[in-house]
C-alpha cells in the first residue's frame, strides 16, 4: 500500500537492508529477521509504498482491491483463490491495472493426479530473486525409496509435497506478506549447487532464530524468504522436513507448482492469528472451492490427513524429547 505523505517526507532507510527488485523498484528488509518492509518506486514520481504484513491491524486500515501482475504466474497463482473479501470483488489484471481490464475469473480445471503423471526423474530448480540461494528439487518416489513413516505422507499424494499456507504472526512479521506458503520437502530431496544434499545456511542464507523451536533462513542479498526449520521437523537429531518458501520454486507450470505440489486446501494455518482476517476468510474460502475443483472432493480428506500427519510428526517428537 502507498503511504500518502511520504513521497514528500521520506523517512530515514539507511538502517535497511535493500536489493534493487528492477529497475525501478527498490525494495527494503531488514537485515536480522528479512521481513519486507517498504519498497521505492522511481518512474515519473518517487513514491514510497509499505509491505502490508509487518502492518499492524491491518484489517483497519488496508482495503485488498486487486491482484496486479497475475499474468507473470502463468497458473494465475493466488488470483485463484482469493476473488472477493468480504463480499466485495478483488479483480485480476494480467499486468498493471491502469493499463489493462480485469480478467475474468477462469473456470479451475482438475489436475492431473495419478503417480504416473509426474516423471521420477524430474529436477524442479529453485532459486531466490538475485540467485545468492540456488537448489535443485527431487522427486520423493526417487529419492527416498524406503522413507522413514514421518516422512511417508506425501506418498498418498502421488510424489509431490504437501504444501500449506500460514497466517501467524512470525510468518508476516518474517516475510512482509499477509500470508506464507509452505511446501514440506524431505531434506533428502534438496540438492544443493556443490551437489550436496541440503545443509542449514546454503549460499546466502542467514538464519533468525524466530522462537526456541524454530529458525528461518532469508537471502542477506535479496531478503527472499527460503527455509523454515522446526524442532518438530527433525529426524535423527538433523532436519528431516523443511518448510520452504514456494515463491522460489520455478515450475514451468506456474507459481502454483501443480506438478510438485499438493496444496492442503482444508485450511489455512493458524488463520485465528490473522492480521487481516476478512482476507484469511476469503482465502480459506477461496482455497476450499479450488481445492475441490482441481483435485476432487476426494482430496480434501487426503489434505486433512497429510497435515494431520506432520501434526502426528509433531506429537511424536515433542513426546521423544519431553
Ligand atoms: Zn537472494
Ligand atoms: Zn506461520
Amino acid at each position: 500500500m502507498t503511504w500518502p505523505g511520504w513521497s514528500e517526507n521520506a523517512p530515514d532507510l539507511t538502517s535497511l537492508s535493500s536489493h534493487d527488485f528492477s529497475d525501478n523498484v527498490r525494495v527494503y528488509f531488514c537485515a536480522d529477521c528479512g521481513a519486507h518492509m517498504l519498497f521505492h518506486t522511481h518512474t515519473g514520481n518517487t513514491k514510497l509504498s509499505m509491505f502490508t504484513g509487518v502492518i499492524e491491524k491491518a484489517d483497519d486500515l488496508i482495503t485488498i482491491d486487486r491482484h496486479i501482475w497475475a499474468g507473470d504466474t502463468i497458473d494465475g497463482g493466488v488470483a485463484d483463490w482469493i476473488y472477493e473479501v468480504d463480499g466485495r470483488a478483488v479483480t485480476r489484471h494480467a499486468c498493471n491495472y491502469d493499463k489493462d481490464e480485469p480478467q475474468a475469473r477462469p473456470i479451475i480445471k482438475q489436475l492431473p493426479h495419478s503417480s504416473s503423471s509426474f516423471d521420477e526423474n524430474d529436477v524442479l530448480e529453485a532459486s531466490c530473486l538475485c540467485g545468492g540461494i540456488a537448489f535443485q528439487v527431487l522427486r520423493p518416489h526417487k529419492t527416498l525409496s524406503n522413507p522413514p513413516t514421518e516422512l511417508a505422507f506425501w506418498q498418498e499424494t502421488n510424489n509431490r509435497f504437501y504444501t500449506s499456507i500460514c497466517a501467524c504472526h512470525d510468518c508476516r512479521a518474517s516475510t512482509g506478506a499477509l500470508f506464507q506458503a509452505f511446501a514440506f520437502v524431505p531434506t533428502a530431496c534438496i540438492k544443493q549447487k556443490d551437489g550436496e544434499l541440503y545443509k542449514p545456511g546454503m549460499g546466502t542464507s542467514k538464519p533468525y532464530q524466530a522462537s526456541e523451536q524454530a529458525k528461518r533462513y532469508f537471502c542477506s542479498g535479496c531478503g527472499a524468504f527460503a527455509f523454515f526449520e522446526h524442532d518438530d521437523l527433525m529426524l535423527n537429531g538433523e532436519t528431516g522436513l523443511l518448510g520452504v518458501g514456494v515463491g522460489l520454486l520455478q515450475s514451468k507450470a506456474g507459481a502454483k507448482a501443480n506438478d510438485w505440489l499438493f496444496w492442503g486446501a482444508s485450511c489455512v494455518h493458524l488463520g485465528d492469528d490473522a492480521n487481516h482476517r476478512p482476507l484469511i476468510e476469503a482465502l480459506k474460502r477461496g482455497l476450499l472451492s479450488w481445492g475441490k475443483a482441481a483435485y476432487g472432493n476426494d482430496s480434501i480428506a487426503l489434505s486433512e490427513k497429510s497435515m494431520h500427519g506432520i501434526y502426528q510428526k509433531s506429537i511424536r517428537a515433542s513426546k521423544a524429547s519431553g
